[in-house]
């Protein structure tokens, strides 16, 4: 059904949901479905055909096509018994988690997606901000998650198990030797998609943890805005293929992305900074580091000899940029140089003024 959209409307230009659906409407009467479905199969070919869009700006790229398998409803989606119920489909039984979160006070389902794998749901709910009482910083290594909070605490997740799975898998397909592709390929989805589960376990888990923490202590959370960090282990920048993979591996985005939504989730703000020398400084008087590290993991300071584990030092810049980032943030920081950036996910909700708000 998407496709029939995308095929029907990629020429007009048009890509609003409303002329998509002009467009699209007689065709998808024909299929015998309910209407929430057909109502989601347009929605689904505007967003395609938007992005398509802003992509083919910037080069020459086919039509959009819709190849993944999924059938998605936003309308008539209601819980009865603990099952979830869509139109015309069967029961989906829910988990207790699951259940306890939709049935919560105040809750919305927006929209269900299934796919051969997986069932999501996009579900609204109000949400209490707390009025942070402090901040604590983030700062996310190969192996582990450092935290360092105004109280002067500091709490070390461990995450290496992350590239531990990523080099068995890895190894395993190495050995692979089959010939037959299409076997090859079946399998290496498998493998990615258990590798995936096993990663994703421990990036709720450490996640859930690090907001948990914020959440007993009511701080804020600082996090470096990491995005482009991409760019610097493409194929061209010169490290070994290992390192790559290795680097690629790191699952920084999805670690930060959880972080943040079960954060807000919670009411906890959330501030984002640049991530521009916030290991290369001294967290004490912004100077710079010598690199490589004197011991192991510290390193010392070349201004005022100041040792230091790297990745503490790192946490400790991260949280005064995202003190001073701060509206009213203390001026002394300033010696700090680099940029800040800040973006507030909830430009609604300030931390001085806890409002009630939808996420
Ligand atoms: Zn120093």
């Amino acid at each position: 059904m998407v496709n029939d959209c995308l095929r029907l409307c990629v020429q007009s230009g048009d890509y609003s949901y409303e002329s998509v659906k002009l467009a699209c409407f007689p065709r998808m009467r024909e299929y015998q479905i309910h209407d929430a479905y057909r109502v989601s199969a347009m929605y689904e070919a505007s967003n395609l055909l938007k992005k398509f869009r802003t992509d083919s700006r910037r080069k020459k790229i086919n039509p959009p096509r819709c190849r993944n398998f999924f059938i998605s409803a936003s309308l008539g989606v209601w819980l009865e018994d603990g099952d979830l119920r869509l139109p015309e489909l069967g029961k989906i039984p829910m988990t207790n988690h699951s259940l306890s979160e939709l049935r919560q006070q105040g809750v919305s389902i927006t929209s269900v997606t299934l796919t051969p794998r997986t069932c999501s749901v996009i579900y609204r709910k109000p949400v209490e901000m707390i009025v942070p009482t402090g901040m604590v910083g983030i700062d996310l290594n190969l192996d582990n998650i450092t935290s360092f909070d105004t109280s002067g605490s500091t709490n070390r997740y461990d995450i290496g198990a992350l590239a531990e799975i990523h080099e068995t898998y890895r190894r395993v397909k190495s050995r692979f030797r089959r010939r037959d592709r299409r076997i090859k390929r079946n399998l290496f989805r498998k493998y990615a998609d258990i590798e995936w589960d096993r990663k994703n376990a421990i990036m709720h888990e450490v996640s859930r943890r690090i907001v948990d923490n914020a959440f007993e202590k009511r701080l804020a959370i600082v996090l470096e805005d990491l995005r482009g960090l991409r760019e610097m282990y493409r194929k061209e920048s010169g490290n070994s293929s290992y390192y790559l993979s290795k680097m690629n591996a790191w699952p920084f985005w999805q670690i930060l992305h959880r972080i943040a939504y079960k954060a807000e989730w919670r009411g906890i703000p959330v501030h984002v900074i640049s991530p521009e020398w916030t290991s290369e400084k001294c967290s004490s008087c912004g100077g710079r580091m010598a690199d490589p590290p004197v011991d192991g993991d510290d390193v010392v300071c070349l201004s005022c000899g100041l040792v230091i584990d790297r990745d503490l030092n790192g946490a400790k810049n991260i949280l005064r940029r995202g003190l001073r980032s701060r509206p009213g943030g203390s001026a002394g920081e300033a010696m700090m140089g680099g940029q800040v950036s800040e973006r507030r996910p909830n430009p609604g909700a300030d931390a001085d003024h806890p409002t009630s708000h939808d996420k």
